[in-house]
């Protein structure tokens, strides 16, 4: 299953390596998001914006959150932001 914010961990080969500290993410809405949420705060010395935004507002992925792409997502720069604004006008265009 992707992470929370769409990136594909089943096709990274680092969970699978023991190289992820966080062992792969999971949904948002996952039993196990707050504990992977926890790892990646051990791993990484700071939070992921993107699942503790996903977890508090109850999101499984944030492809399907009304607000993608939100500003957690521009600041996070998981993707560019020429892409988010891509993905902004084909939303505003509906
Ligand atoms: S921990 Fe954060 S950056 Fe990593 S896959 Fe999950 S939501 Fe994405
Ligand atoms: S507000 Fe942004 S970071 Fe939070 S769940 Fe929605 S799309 Fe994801």
């Amino acid at each position: 299953m992707p992470g929370t914010c769409g990136l594909a961990c089943e096709v990274c080969e680092f969970p699978a390596r023991g190289i992820c500290p966080v062992g792969g993410c999971v949904a948002g809405t996952d039993e196990k998001a707050p504990e992977k949420l926890e790892k990646f705060k051990a791993a990484f010395g700071h939070s992921c914006a993107v699942l503790e935004c996903a977890i508090k507002n109850k999101v499984d992925y944030c492809f399907r959150c009304e607000k993608f792409p939100c500003d957690v997502h521009y600041q996070q720069e998981l993707y560019s932001k020429k892409l988010l604004d891509m993905i902004r006008g084909m939303k505003e265009k509906k």
